[in-house]
């Protein structure tokens, strides 16, 4: 059944940022998606409508018991008009998210449809300045107001847009990280692997504590054994590793993210060697003593490619590649980036 999405136009238009003074998440755009969803109805009411507030009742199960999920996209603006980057493999992610939250199965080409309308609603909010873009968000909340712990008999879809500035203003720099011994974010059986709010939640306060000694992110251990790397901050993780390209394989715990997905099919499409298998923090020292430890970057839809110049672990530092930038790492950034802003031929069919 084709769901009908509605469109309601805001009477007034907000002032858009200064392209080259955005930051991250700062501004949203003049429209919002909402769909909605009850228990014997399914989903319903898609509508295109003025950014505003939500009025939910203080019970609402999500403000809780955390029955939520998210994700995140990014639009550019390319000579050939508005491209998205992979947005389907979002959608279907968010319903992997879904059935880990007990969140009602979406139809992913509705969400889509509604993406793409408000898109076009919003079209002069997706900015032009060198590295900026349109942030997407869309997120489901439980909204049912019952303080029972079951499955919510109602939700709301919602897309959000942002305007975002250019993750690098000054080139691609390298990160100190600081690898997390005492906290752990995931573990296998439970949510590392959907994207809901309680894992960035149980993330803070290592992240905090890493910022105040001069770290930007950690380097997440896994849960169980506190020695098998999982991710960097809201990244995914590679390591080079005497010539070969090595990334904790999908274990439950982790993130299966896009970037991670498309960086290894670049790698195999360069007949770079890369492995998806499980990596210690032991081993990954010994390769820095060995000094086969060549590179190290994390992948994530923010930055693409964030480089990592030095690691901290144990009160011991670690410097990779003199603290700079690697080739390989570049060449992957340029690559993915010249394909989003579409200087780069798309030999994948990546953007859309
Ligand atoms: N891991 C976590 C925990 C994340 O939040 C993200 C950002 N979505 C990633 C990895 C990278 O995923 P993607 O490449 O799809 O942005």
């Amino acid at each position: 059944m084709a769901l009908e999405i509605t469109i309601e136009r805001s009477a007034q238009l907000k002032q858009k940022p200064d392209e080259n003074k955005l930051g991250f998440g700062q501004y949203y755009t003049d429209h919002m998606f909402i769909l909605e969803y009850t228990e014997g109805k399914g989903w319903h009411s898609g509508r295109v409508v003025p950014y505003q507030n939500i009025s939910l009742d203080p019970a609402a199960k999500v403000f809780h018991y955390g029955q939520t999920v998210f994700e995140g996209m990014k639009a550019y603006r390319t000579e050939d008009g508005i491209k998205l980057f992979r947005p389907k493999k979002n959608f279907e992610r968010l319903n992997k998210s879904n059935a880990r939250l007990s969140i009602p199965h979406l139809d992913e080409e509705l969400a889509y449809e509604g993406l793409i309308k408000l898109l076009d609603v919003d079209r002069e909010w997706v900015p032009s300045a060198e590295g900026t873009s349109l942030y997407i968000r869309p997120f489901i909340i439980a909204t049912e107001p019952a303080l029972g712990v079951n499955p919510s008999l109602n939700y709301l879809f919602m897309i959000i847009m942002s305007p975002v500035g250019a993750y690098y203003a000054e080139g691609v720099n390298p990160v100190k990280i600081h690898v997390e011994s005492h906290f752990v974010r995931a573990v296998a059986g439970g949510v590392g692997e959907a994207k809901t709010a309680g894992n960035y939640a149980a993330g803070l306060n290592a992240q905090e504590e890493a910022k105040d000694r001069g770290y930007s992110q950690v380097l997440w251990l896994d849960g169980v054994h506190r020695k098998y790397i999982e991710e960097v901050g809201s990244m995914n993780v590679f390591f080079k590793i005497n010539g070969v390209v090595v990334t904790p394989q999908l274990n439950g715990s982790i993130l299966n993210g896009i970037t991670r997905n498309s960086v290894i099919t670049l790698l195999k499409h360069w007949d770079v060697p890369v492995e998806e298998r499980r990596i210690s923090i032991d081993e990954l020292i010994e390769a820095h003593r060995n000094g086969q430890l060549e590179e190290a970057f994390g992948t994530g839809t923010a930055a693409v490619i964030s480089p990592i110049g030095e690691l901290s672990y144990n009160d011991e530092k670690y410097v990779i590649n003199e603290g700079k930038t690697g080739e390989l790492s570049s060449k992957i950034y340029d690559t993915i980036t010249g394909i989003q802003k579409g200087t780069v031929e798309d030999p994948f069919g990546w953007l859309v």
